[in-house]
């Protein structure tokens, strides 16, 4: 069975400000698990481009199997350019578009409310991509709570949050689908899954149902530490990358050198 190796990329695998800001020893750790067939995965809000320069800057210097950009999208690298990996995308983004027509009236009044009510924005580029930023965290808090009360009449209706952003996405698309999706693809089982996270957007995949093993650096925000203690899962002492590597030798490492649990 297929191991995934699943992180979150902001504030998991790198710490903004930190010394290092990834740490190279998750890097060869990463790698050992790579040699015994493991994959890589970043599974990030940032669209593909954020997290290729992002792979870039932040000095990772190992490149993953497959990222999935923007909460939703699959990528896999093939001959040095990142592809759709399978149909996963092409129908996500159909979805997406519908969910958007549907929802044309709701946002038009969001962005009145939002203008009336906040220092909030509504956000809308080319590619689909609609969501809000807000002026502070407590802010976003009230929005998510008038969004919950709409969620009943508006079928559909979804969110991914990571602090003050918030991007809008029909309910079924999420981090945890589309790992989901991914594990399904290559033949993982969430036994043989790790998955690792520290804002609001990660809660999808942090789930047993997706990933038997999940853990969250000590950065992550509060709601993400009460639910990974609750699911049983582990709280890492140290920030982000550091985080992981207590993380990685947690679940997998102490056995026999560095072995996943099946093997
Ligand atoms: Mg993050």
């Amino acid at each position: 069975m297929r191991q995934i190796l699943c992180f979150d990329f902001d504030g998991t695998l790198v710490e903004h400000g930190g010394d290092p800001e990834f740490h190279p020893e998750l890097r060869e750790r990463i790698r050992a698990f790579r040699a015994k067939g493991a994959l890589f995965v970043i599974n990030t809000g940032r669209t593909l481009r954020e997290t290729i320069q992002g792979i870039g800057s932040h000095g990772l210097l190992i490149v993953p199997d497959f990222i999935v950009a923007a909460e939703r999208d699959i990528y896999v690298e093939k001959g040095g350019q990142w592809k759709d990996f399978g149909k996963w995308n092409k129908v996500a983004r159909k979805v997406h578009e519908k969910f958007l027509t549907e929802h044309k009236r709701f946002f038009a009044h969001l962005t009145n409310q939002l203008k009336l009510y906040t220092k909030a924005r509504f956000l809308r580029d080319d590619s689909g991509d609609t969501g809000i930023v807000s002026a502070t965290s407590e802010e976003m808090d009230g929005i998510v709570t008038y969004l919950e009360q709409h969620l009943a009449r508006l079928p559909g209706l979804g969110w991914q949050r990571n602090g003050i952003y918030l991007r809008f996405m029909h309910r079924d698309h999420n981090k945890g689908s589309a790992l989901r999706e991914l594990a399904q693809q290559v033949g993982a089982s969430p036994s043989t899954i790790f998955a690792a996270g520290d804002n609001f957007n990660d809660l999808s995949m942090l789930q047993t149902s997706v990933a038997r093993h999940i853990a969250c650096p000590s950065n992550s925000i509060p709601e993400v530490l009460d639910h990974v203690r609750n699911q049983g899962g582990f709280l890492a002492s140290r920030p982000a990358s550091q985080g992981m590597i207590e993380a990685l030798d947690h679940f997998f490492a102490k056995k026999d050198g560095i072995t996943s649990p099946e093997s």
